[in-house]
Parts: structure tokens; C-alpha cells; sequence
């Protein structure tokens, strides 16, 4: 089986969230929902020299992130209603609404907090990999967009290959992936390592 996945720079990424707005217009997404997330990790702290100087050790970044259809995807597993599906040829995780009974469980074991429910219709819904983009040769939408060249989209051995520097997390990602998320990052100097406890996500409000 073929494995789709993404490739994010962090040391690219400015966070203007245009990816996540170009993945909310697409999938016409209201103010309740979005697909993808940019979160923005940072914390340190300063102390005062008896010079009245300042040392520092602040830091800030941002990290953008959607399902990241995972090779061993706790969400199909763990669906009832068999709502979840992993594609063969793609690898790509997506969620069938016709038979999907909003219980919430793959939200509950997600580790990435990527399936969101759409109150109004009544089922689940996440990122799809804009699957039907991707069967015409295209790219995502959130790819297309970032005006900083940030993500990237293809093959994951292929995304390996390209960025041999890259790893499979960084904070505030958690430290344990047992689902095998399919991404790939470049960490920037800042960046922490996933499971990192010392920064907080500084836009939590805007997290959806
Ligand atoms: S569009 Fe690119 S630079 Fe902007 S937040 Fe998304 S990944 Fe970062
Ligand atoms: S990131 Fe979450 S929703 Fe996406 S495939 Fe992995 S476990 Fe499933
Ligand atoms: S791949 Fe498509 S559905 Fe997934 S986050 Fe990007 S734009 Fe949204």
C-alpha cells in the first residue's frame, strides 16, 4: 500500500494560518470547525542582572497540523460503526457519513485531536487529505496556499528521502505515537521536543 503524508518546516512556518482558512473555505468549514490547526508553542522566561541587564530564554514557534493518517490509526480501530476507513491505495484516513453515529470515540482516542464533530449534520468529520485533489494529481489545498513553502505533500518514503534532517515530532505534539502518524517535520532551533512541558500553546482560544 502507497502511504500519503505531509512534511511541515517549522523553521518556514510564520503562522498566518493561511493553510487552515484555505482548508476551512474549501470545505466550507463555519467559525465552529476547522480541519487543520496552527499551533503557537512558546514559554521561557527572563531574570534581571544585578547590572539591571536581562537574560532571556524565551521562545516561540508554530507548528501546523491536521490528521496525519496514521499507519496504525487508533480511530478506524476503535470506531463502531466502522465509519472510519484507511484507504489501500493511499493510505489516506476518511470518514464515511453515511454511516457514522457520532458517538465521539475517535475524537476520544485520537492523539492529535484531528476528528471534529459537525453538530448540524450529525456525524464526524476531519481532514481527508482532500482526497478528491489528490485523485486529479493535485496536491491539498492547505499545501497549495501556505505562502511559505511550509508543508509539503507526496509519497512519506519519498518525504524521508527529500528531508533526511526531518522528525516525526516535535511539542506540542505528545512524546509516545503509537498510531504512526504520517508526518514529517523540520524542527526549527526553537522548537521543543514532543512531550515537552515547559512551553504552552499560546492560541488555545483559536483552536477549534
Ligand atoms: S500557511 Fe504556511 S506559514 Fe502560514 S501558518 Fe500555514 S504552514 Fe505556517
Ligand atoms: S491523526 Fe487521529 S484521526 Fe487521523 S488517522 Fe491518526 S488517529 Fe485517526
Ligand atoms: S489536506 Fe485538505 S482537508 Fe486536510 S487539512 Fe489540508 S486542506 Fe484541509
Amino acid at each position: 500500500m502507497a502511504q500519503y503524508g505531509f512534511y511541515f518546516d517549522s523553521a518556514r512556518c510564520t503562522g498566518c494560518k493561511t493553510c487552515v482558512l484555505a482548508c476551512k473555505d474549501r470545505h466550507d468549514l463555519g467559525v465552529d470547525r476547522a480541519y487543520r490547526q496552527v499551533y503557537d508553542y512558546e514559554g521561557g522566561s527572563w531574570t534581571a542582572g544585578a547590572d539591571g541587564s536581562f537574560t532571556q530564554n524565551v521562545f516561540m514557534y508554530h507548528l501546523s497540523m491536521a490528521c496525519n493518517h496514521c499507519t496504525d490509526p487508533a480511530c478506524v480501530t476503535n470506531c463502531p460503526a466502522g465509519a472510519m476507513q484507511k484507504d489501500e491505495e493511499t493510505g489516506i484516513v476518511w470518514t464515511d457519513h453515511e454511516v457514522c453515529i457520532a458517538c465521539g470515540t475517535c475524537d476520544s482516542v485520537c492523539p492529535y485531536g484531528a476528528p471534529v464533530l459537525d453538530s448540524e449534520a450529525g456525524y464526524m468529520t476531519k481532514c481527508d487529505m482532500c482526497k478528491d485533489r489528490v485523485a486529479e494529481g493535485k496536491a491539498p489545498i492547505c499545501v497549495e496556499s501556505c505562502p511559505l513553502f511550509a508543508l509539503e505533500f507526496g509519497l512519506v518514503e519519498e518525504l524521508a528521502a527529500a528531508h533526511p534532517e526531518a522528525v516525526g515530532a516535535i511539542a506540542p505534539m505528545p512524546a509516545d505515537s503509537p498510531t504512526g502518524p504520517c508526518v514529517l517535520i523540520r524542527k526549527a532551533p526553537a522548537a521543543k521536543d514532543a512531550g515537552d512541558v515547559d512551553g504552552f500553546v499560546g492560541n488555545e482560544p483559536e483552536i477549534v
